[in-house]
């Protein structure tokens, strides 16, 4: 017998309904990329939204097509995450920080009808557009006093916008229907595309409106410091709208002064974001007399996209913010798991509760978690057993976009490629990805653990471990640490600090010093390049 409850498709246009008639007056506020900050309500952005949608429309653009972004947190970018969808194309948010050949291939592969594009990709776009075999429409998402130096051809945002009254009923359509699309890193290949639905998306929100998911809700003000063009800026564009928190958007400046002062001016209590962002921010607040964290009313902030030292989440609580992380990926909408103590947790003492924000927390409803040993069978979670991650759930992905199989086993599991520990209660310790993990003498070496213990050291900023060829172990440690503005640690001393926190066999054969640590296009540590500039290393004891 069939239950008796309305069937309403779940779909991302109910959002920015529900956003613009229940919190009409909660605002967006956005650094444009022209310049200044511009200030709109929930109402002004469902207003927006549903004349850029005409515009989209009238334009010829139908259910299905892509419609990419190359553009920063702005007012107008989130206004495509409903009007896009919201008629039924897909919204395919590029990111910019790519190498441009990488960008085009996933344009090309996407073959997107509508290339929008902010001020700051002017240039990009009119390198790219010959290599393109896409994209017929170009839209500078700016208005008409800017287009001057923009590629020939482009169509004005804010004029199209004008161009329309706003009186739109947006259509209703099956919920699986496609909504996004983002491509992953490609550290390995070529970039591949999640395409999330409707239903995925709508269910995500939910999940992070929840207590237990990020407890996102209309008393908060968000910084959104995660690019939109990351994972769907990591659903905090629906969420927000789900539960009409406010919104700021830093736009392209994602640096520490300018995340500190839109923190401050803005009351902002939650945030979100890689820890590089962090790295940045605090950096700003402890070197700057001017900013002071009495300023700032910010009380949570999530640490994602990478793990986090501890040190990290101590100097976030010495400026009065308690940070936690979670964990996922494009392939997982991304959030998975959230660092939410249990009851049981109350009576930590410092030092332990410490311990629990660096994990990457357990499973929210809707998605499962297990991971398998070397002979592919379920490993325990005992908290201390490594292996490879494997994850279901109703926003998980079941394939790549183009790429025509599934990507499940046989009982709908996918691979995350991560190797972690998994404890009784479902907390995830992320300790390597399973191309970075070190095979010494047959065991291994979590690159992440080693990473975070030297961390831990005051005059080191950033640290990176990878594997160095060995000719008795296989693989051994080569750590690469930048160290603090004006420190110049001593090898012999941070190995013996290291000696306190890891295992003696894990000790790192060589420390090398750099400037700069390379990062991926989404702030994660470029293990690859790291390899490439230390091809050539010899490690001490093998020289
Ligand atoms: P992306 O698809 O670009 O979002 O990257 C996903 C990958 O980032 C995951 O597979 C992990 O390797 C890494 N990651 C995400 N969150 C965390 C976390 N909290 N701790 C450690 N690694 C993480």
């Amino acid at each position: 017998m069939r239950g008796l409850m309305q069937d309403r498709p779940l779909l991302i246009s109910s959002l920015i309904e529900h956003a613009s008639h229940y919190h009409p007056d909660a605002e967006v506020v956005s650094k444009t990329c022209e310049g200044p900050v511009t200030r709109h309500t929930y109402r002004e952005i469902s207003e927006r939204s549903k004349k850029i949608a005409q515009a989209l429309l009238a334009l010829g653009v139908k259910p299905g097509d892509r419609v990419a972004t190359l553009a920063w947190n702005t007012h107008r970018h989130l206004e495509l995450y409903f009007a896009v969808s919201g008629i039924g194309a897909v919204l395919h948010t590029v990111n910019p920080r790519l190498f441009p050949e990488q960008i085009a291939y996933i344009l090309d592969h996407a073959g997107a009808r509508v290339l929008m594009f902010d001020l700051t990709f002017g240039d990009l776009v009119t390198r790219l557009r010959p290599e393109l075999t896409c994209a017929e429409t170009l839209i500078a998402m700016t208005d008409a006093a800017h287009m001057g130096a923009m590629p020939e051809g482009s169509l004005c945002y804010e004029s199209l916008l004008a161009a329309e009254t706003g009186q739109y009923a947006w259509p209703e359509f099956d919920e699986r229907e496609a909504s996004s699309l983002c491509y992953t890193s490609g550290t390995t290949g070529n970039p591949k595309g999640v395409l999330y639905s409707h239903r995925s998306t709508l269910l995500h929100s939910m999940m992070l409106c929840q207590v237990d998911g990020l407890a996102l809700s209309s008393h908060d003000s968000t910084l959104l410091c995660v690019p939109l063009f990351h994972v769907n800026g990591w659903g905090l564009p629906y969420a927000s709208a789900m539960c009409g928190a406010k919104l700021v958007l830093p736009g392209p400046h994602l640096d520490g002064k300018s995340l500190y002062d839109l923190a401050a001016s803005e009351q902002c209590t939650f945030s979100l974001g890689v820890p590089t962002v962090w790295f940045g921010f605090l950096d700003h607040i402890e070197q700057t007399p001017e900013a002071r964290p009495e300023a700032l009313n910010l009380k949570r902030v999530v640490v994602g996209g990478s793990s986090a030292p501890r040190s990290l989440m101590r100097r976030l609580e010495a400026i009065g913010v308690y940070g936690f992380q979670a964990w996922g990926m494009s392939e997982t909408s991304p959030v998975a798991t959230v660092g939410n103590l249990l009851p049981k947790h109350a009576d930590l003492d410092a030092e332990a509760r410490a311990e629990m924000q660096c994990v990457g927390g357990r499973p929210v409803f809707g998605v499962e978690l297990r991971h398998l040993g070397d002979e592919g069978q379920v490993v325990p979670q005992d908290g201390t057993t490594p292996g490879e991650l494997q994850v279901r759930g109703h926003w998980v992905t079941s394939g790549y976009y183009g790429l025509g199989t599934s990507s499940l086993d046989a009982e709908g599991w996918f691979d995350t490629g991560d190797i972690a520990t998994l404890d009784g209660d479902g907390y995830v310790r992320i300790t390597d990805r399973a191309k970075d993990v070190i095979k010494s003498g047959g065991e291994w070496i979590s690159s992440i653990d080693l990473e975070n213990a030297a961390m831990a050291h005051p005059d080191v900023a950033e640290a990176a471990v990878i594997g160095l060829f060995h000719p008795k172990w296989q693989e051994r440690p080569l750590l690469v640490v930048v160290p603090r503005p004006g420190a110049r640690p001593d090898p012999k001393d941070l190995r013996e600090f290291l000696a306190g926190h890891v295992a003696r066999w894990w000790l790192p054969d060589d420390i090398a010093f750099v400037e700069a640590i390379p990062h991926t296009a989404t702030g994660k540590i470029q293990k690859t390049e790291l390899r490439k500039q230390f091809a050539d290393h010899v490690l001490p004891e093998t020289a």
